[in-house]
């Protein structure tokens, strides 16, 4: 017979809380005692410290275009790492445990290297070990690619998920075993109303439901990868975010009954990984956005909010922003289009940020995009670009505005008073 669901645990540690052999020996010793209670562990865990960005640099440093297959297996080694060094710290601590690849937990993916999503999980591997009394420790980020094993069985080829991509192996592993748990622990005490490292009134949150944890992560919130807080609402994991460096209460996030009753706006998220690029008087025909957004699309260049002026004299400006790690890329493929659609010609930013506040109940709650735009106003901060969705307003504004325009919206939002929902939950205890 397998393992008991409901005892079975699912701990993800980014790779802040195992940058050296000190930190690894700290994890290890905290997994110990929440083995020493009689649960079944599963481990997930990222590369050390900064080893990504730096295979990542070591790569470029070789060559600018490194093939995606080669630069997933390099990055895969950063998890290798770090699984099994934690495998020996509790070895070390008399606690039995296995490292496991991603390939060797059952996880294959799609072929799309560099940001493979997670096809299937089959862990017949992870219930024997944990079987046999292991503290089972995947090497997060990464899977193999279905249907890539050889005639003969053998291991096929390696992916990896995307930055931050331990956390949906950490999901997708605690839905596929139906863990009772999962349990994210980093390097801050949980989710708050805005990245508290740049916003000090930060609050934490002890609840959020996954939709809007989903928006602050896909405007952002690296905290946790967009993808895994997918997966738990499909799913219907409880995620708990929580620090890896003390003993305090996390977040949870599940699906929150109570949206409704809440502060309209849940939180502030932003993002720096962004660059404005204008196309400057281009020919107003039918047609032309295709011959732009065709060529960045085919290139993988992924285009986010796009603004068309109003046309004047046959002329239009085009206004969209693109990742900031694919401004040369999309400079490139976009050279020749100007040229052969007659454009004036092409400028680009890249020291813009997206700044948006996010919350369940915006869409039917008039005013708060007046009081946003506002806010920034008021903060001497010049809105470059607005997008909305049912569950958030964003905008573009130059970075060097970034920390001003969040802290007087977390002000003006009064995100730092408790939730009168939350207060009272806390209270009843
Ligand atoms: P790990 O190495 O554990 O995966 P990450 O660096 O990926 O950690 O994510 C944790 C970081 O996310 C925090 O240090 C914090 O700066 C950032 N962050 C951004 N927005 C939020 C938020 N709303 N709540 C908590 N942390 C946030
Ligand atoms: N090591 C990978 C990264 O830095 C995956 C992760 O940390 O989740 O993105
Ligand atoms: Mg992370």
């Amino acid at each position: 017979m397998s393992s008991q669901p409901a005892k079975l645990v699912v701990q993800k540690f980014g790779g802040s809380s195992l940058g050296e052999a000190a930190r690894i020996r700290r994890v290890a010793q905290r997994i110990a005692r929440a083995r020493a209670t009689g649960a079944d562990l599963v481990v997930v865990v990222s590369a050390m410290g900064d080893t990504t960005d730096e295979l990542l640099q070591l790569a470029a440093a070789i060559t600018d275009d490194p093939d995606a297959r080669e630069l997933d297996m390099l990055l895969a080694t950063g998890e290798h790492q770090s699984a099994t060094l934690v495998s020996m710290a509790l070895h070390a601590l008399g606690v039995r445990a296995i490292s496991l690849t991603g390939a060797q937990a059952g996880i294959t993916t799609d072929a799309s290297h560099g940001r493979a999503r997670i096809a299937n999980v089959e862990p017949r591997r992870v219930r024997r070990e944990l079987d046999n009394g292991n503290v089972v420790i995947v090497a997060g980020f990464q899977g193999q690619r279905q249907g890539s094993a050889d005639e003969d069985g053998g291991p096929g080829e390696t992916t990896t998920l995307g930055r931050g991509g331990s956390d949906t192996t950490a999901v997708a592993l605690a839905a596929a075993l139906r863990a009772g748990r999962c349990q994210i622990f980093t390097d801050v005490r949980g989710i708050y109303t805005a990245d508290p490292r740049l916003v000090p009134a930060a609050r934490q949150l002890p609840v959020i439901g996954y939709e809007e944890m989903l928006e602050l992560a896909q405007q952002g919130a690296q905290v946790m990868q967009v993808r895994a807080v997918e997966l738990g609402w499909i799913n219907d994991v409880e995620i708990e975010v929580l620090s890896s460096f003390e003993d305090a209460p996390g977040t949870l996030i599940r699906e929150d009954p109570l949206v409704e009753q809440r502060n309209k706006v849940r939180g502030l998220a932003h993002d720096r990984n962004v660059a404005k690029v204008t196309l400057l008087a281009v020919p107003d025909r039918p047609g032309i956005a295709r011959n732009v957004f065709g060529p960045l699309a085919d290139a993988g260049v992924i285009v986010d909010m796009i603004v068309q002026n109003v046309g004047h004299d046959g002329a239009t400006d085009i206004s969209f922003t693109v990742p900031r790690v694919d401004l040369a890329k999309a400079e490139k493929v976009l050279q020749p289009v100007v040229g052969e659609m007659g454009a004036r010609g092409i400028t680009t930013d890249a020291t813009v940020a997206k700044v948006s506040i996010v919350g369940a109940g915006l869409h039917n709650a008039p005013g708060y995009a007046a009081r946003m735009f506002g806010t920034l106003a008021d903060a001497g901060v010049n809105i470059e670009m607005i997008s909305t969705s049912e569950v958030r307003i964003t905008c573009v504004i130059g970075e060097s505005g970034l920390s001003k325009a969040l802290e007087s919206l977390h002000a003006a939002f009064e995100l730092e008073r408790p939730d009168p929902v939350d207060a009272a939950a806390l209270a009843a205890g």
